[in-house]
């Protein structure tokens, strides 16, 4: 019994210790890798798939995705120091890769690494669209969506020792890979929970209005996706991230919000 309570009142100091404030919803989420950790490792497996891909460089297409990346990243660093949260990307290494494959998807890993395919380009239509994309998936990474979920499967399989995990055996790589969809299996991520996809509509249609681009064009886009989820070979993105009416609806309603928050920047007009 005394085991027992000991156990609890340990689990809780674990916890208590290991929470973190996400500072676009204000909400202590648990944090048990540290990004010290989760970063380098975030990094090499990167690299790896850069050279395990086809990477496009220089073409128009490239030059988008690496011109919508920049933009996104000044959106989130002017929105983050203009709320009291300077400092929050100093370990962001930003990368912006267009990636040949024929795979409708795209994804930022912890720490600002992001991959479009070219499979998803005919999707999102334009530059306005992928923005919608970027600023959805930078949001998840700020937001550490992954990072959570990777947290709550570890306390779930006991691999948590005292609030700190070291990405260092081969099971957590695994566990890193599955929660991040990279590596040998791209695609094998799971999807986020609905309420992580609220919170990253929300946050990446902030983003891509302060950076300057139209958020009516995130439930245009979605609709898209919807409108490509038959056929032989949905869109890989819908497996991490289900469209729905309920979805689309609450991005368009809150596009108006979105072009309030990017007007306190002094944006006004959107491409
Ligand atoms: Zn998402």
């Amino acid at each position: 019994m005394k085991l027992k309570k000991a156990l609890l009142v340990f689990g809780m100091v674990v916890f208590i210790l290991s929470c973190a404030t996400n500072p676009f919803t204000g909400k202590k989420t648990m944090a048990l890798v540290p990004n010290s950790q989760l970063f380098p490792t975030a990094f090499a497996q990167y690299d790896q798939f850069l050279t395990d891909n086809k990477v496009v460089k220089g073409t128009k297409d490239a030059e988008m995705i690496t011109r919508v990346g920049q933009r996104i990243a000044v959106a989130a660093e002017r929105w983050l120091n203009a709320n009291g949260h300077q400092g929050y990307l100093k370990d962001y290494k930003w990368e912006y890769n267009l990636v040949e494959d024929k795979t409708v998807n795209a994804w930022c890993m912890p720490g600002g690494k992001i991959v479009f395919y070219t499979g998803i380009l005919p999707i999102a239509k334009g530059e306005t669209g992928v923005a919608a994309i970027m600023g959805h998936e930078v949001a998840h990474a700020l937001a550490n969506h992954g990072q959570q979920r990777m947290s709550a499967a570890y306390v779930q399989q006991g691999l948590a020792v005292a609030g700190n995990i070291a990405i260092k055996d081969e099971k957590s790589r695994n566990a890193f890979n599955q929660y991040y969809g990279v590596g040998s299996q791209v695609g094998v991520m799971l999807p986020f929970s609905r309420s992580h996809e609220t919170e990253a509509d929300k946050i990446g249609l902030y983003l891509m209005a302060i950076a300057g681009y139209n958020p009516d064009e995130a439930s245009e886009l979605w609709k898209r996706m919807k409108a490509n989820s038959g056929g032989n070979a949905p869109p890989e993105i819908l497996s991490t991230h289900p469209s729905n009416d309920s979805r689309i609806a609450n991005l368009k309603a809150l596009s108006p919000t979105a072009k309030a928050e990017a007007k306190k920047f002094g944006v006004t007009k959107f491409r």
